[in-house]
């Protein structure tokens, strides 16, 4: 059993707190208030007992939905803060912890090419993208929204909720933007802000940023970039051409998302927006009584929507930065390499397998297949066997409603099947693709 949830380092934990508890050595002593140890025990086992209750996220057999382990120095560092517990809302409630947010997002601006910038931690990419629709619809009042159908389903809601008119623009046989048809909706007007995402939820793909910046050179709308899941892809190696010419172009954009809670080694509860001119901080000023602002440095709160925020969050990702700096060529670049190389691997696998129709080589780590069948209804049901005979034998995939289109439509019909899904986020996954292929192949039979 042991090692499988990597609790070795746990030990570290301790050691930490005694530095942390070193800096307060001056006050007087404040006795514990756990309470009743053996409650707090029985408490606990009884919830580490419900939490067996899980498919194996942190394991390579668990290779279906977008759950990636945060590393331990993330773990660490998120448990170490949370005795302190401070927010990143104030100087005041959060004072090192905010410094440390702002030196982590300057660390993933400078990903980006961005010297300057305003940005912050957000809940997740959902409140990232958000606030960076926000700002968009401040700047170019009830101007349309355009994403394409296959970029994440809260845009459109998040354009609700600001009251901007929202269209998708549809996606080609890649499952990226197509160009043609977003030129054909610019040129009838009316539209303030494009989102280009890279690294689709469903499949991982790539719009063509070039070609959407060639169009804001002739049709000036906003630019935002939602690569809450793709971001840091951008410092891959083993990227194709049409991805590597996209991230090599993201600095242009007006605002991204990124999630460092996706590929960023960070627990849940870690967005990140990022806009290019600072000078967009002047659209979120407010007048709070109950903000206590006793420094004239900035505040974070007063460039985010949200008020009290985890400056754990902030820690576990300095921490991580520190650790794994977000070089190209370094370890936490070829640690994305290797999610890649497996998606390349299991794409290459199935598409030898005659049970199986694969939509495109993967652009990251996202692997779509279909099972062959006469009927569009006789493959989804297929694949719903699969998924489940799969999970039996301990491997965890994921299904996915996709546009027959993706697969080149061979029953002519349109319309949506469902697909087999694979997100390869681990490293480990590299090594991993033969078991999957071979639990995959007993469970097709
Ligand atoms: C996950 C994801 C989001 C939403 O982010 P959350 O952190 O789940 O709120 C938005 N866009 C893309 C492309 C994503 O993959």
């Amino acid at each position: 059993m042991a090692g499988r949830l990597d609790s070795a380092s746990l030990p570290l934990l301790q050691d930490a707190l005694a530095v942390l508890e070193q800096g307060f050595a001056d006050l007087p002593d404040n006795p514990a208030s756990a309470g009743n140890p053996e409650a707090l025990r029985k408490v606990l086992l009884e919830a580490a007992a419900r939490l067996r209750d899980n498919y194996p996220y942190f394991h390579p057999h668990y290779a279906g939905q977008m759950l990636k382990p945060p590393h331990a120095v993330a773990r660490l560092a998120y448990a170490l803060a949370m005795w302190i517990n401070p927010n990143n809302h104030a100087l005041d409630g959060g004072r090192v912890s905010s410094a440390m947010e702002k030196e982590a997002v300057a660390g993933i601006a400078r990903m980006f090419g961005w010297g300057t910038h305003l940005g912050h931690l957000t809940s997740g990419g959902t409140m990232a993208n958000l606030e960076a629709l926000w700002i968009a619809g401040e700047l170019k009042p009830g101007a349309t929204v355009l994403a394409s159908s296959q970029a994440h389903y809260t845009h459109g809601r998040i354009s609700a909720v600001l009251k901007l008119p929202f269209e998708a623009v549809p996606a080609d046989r890649f499952g990226r933007m197509d160009l043609l048809a977003l030129e054909r909706r610019l040129a009838a007007g009316g539209v303030g802000t494009v989102v280009a995402t890279l690294g689709t939820t469903a499949t991982g793909a790539v719009d063509p940023l070039p070609g959407i910046l060639a169009l804001r050179d002739r049709y000036g709308f906003r630019l935002h970039a939602d690569c809450a899941y793709g971001g840091y892809y951008l410092l891959a190696d083993n990227l194709d051409a049409p991805a590597r010419a996209a991230f090599d172009r993201l600095r242009e954009v007006d605002s991204l998302v990124i999630d460092p809670h996706k590929h960023g080694l960070q627990p849940y509860g870690c967005g990140c927006v990022l806009f290019r001119d600072p000078a967009v901080g002047t659209h979120y000023r407010h007048d709070s009584p109950y903000t206590y602002f006793s420094s004239s440095e900035l505040h974070l709160g007063e460039i985010s929507l949200e008020c009290s925020r985890p400056g754990a969050a902030a820690v576990a990702l300095w921490a991580t930065e520190r650790l794994l700096p977000l070089e190209r060529g370094g370890t936490f670049a070829r640690m994305l390499q290797d999610c890649r190389a497996a998606a390349l691997a299991l794409h290459a696998g199935l598409a030898q397998d005659a049970r199986f129709m694969t939509a495109f080589p993967p652009e990251l780590d996202i692997v779509v297949w279909a099972v062959r069948a006469q009927t569009v209804a006789e493959s989804s049901r297929r694949a719903q066997e699969i998924f489940d005979s799969a999970a039996r034998r301990g491997l965890h995939l994921a299904l996915a409603g996709l546009p027959v289109a993706l697969f080149g439509d061979p029953w002519g019909t349109g319309g949506t099947v469902t697909a087999l899904r694979s997100v390869l986020m681990k490293p480990e996954h590299r090594n991993a693709v033969p078991e999957i292929v071979e639990l995959l192949s007993a469970s097709t039979r």
